[in-house]
């Protein structure tokens, strides 16, 4: 997936969900590799702001829901599949 530099995480989160994504820790995370890392990437930096959301819980559910890929909740996910935590 390419990911125009301009975007920011909080973008990418489904609007019409309900689960509060404005409250996001990393609604305007400039990283944005950080949150979609290579297999042999460590994901600390994204981990770390994930353990200090509100909304952390919410978010890993619903990756594993809707199939997502990246860091969600804390987590990285592959498809929904969760894959480290
Ligand atoms: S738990 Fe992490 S990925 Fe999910 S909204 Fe919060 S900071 Fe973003």
């Amino acid at each position: 997936m390419t990911i125009n530099t301009a975007t920011t995480l909080a973008t990418l989160l489904p609007l019409s969900d309900a689960r509060g994504w404005h409250r996001a820790a990393c609604r305007g995370d400039p990283n944005h590799e950080a949150w979609f890392p290579y297999p042999s990437d460590d994901f600390g930096y994204a981990r770390a702001i994930c353990a200090g959301c509100p909304i952390r819980a919410g978010c890993a559910e619903f990756a594993a829901d809707t199939g997502q890929s990246g860091v969600w909740g804390g987590r990285e996910y592959d498809r929904g599949r969760l894959v480290r935590e």
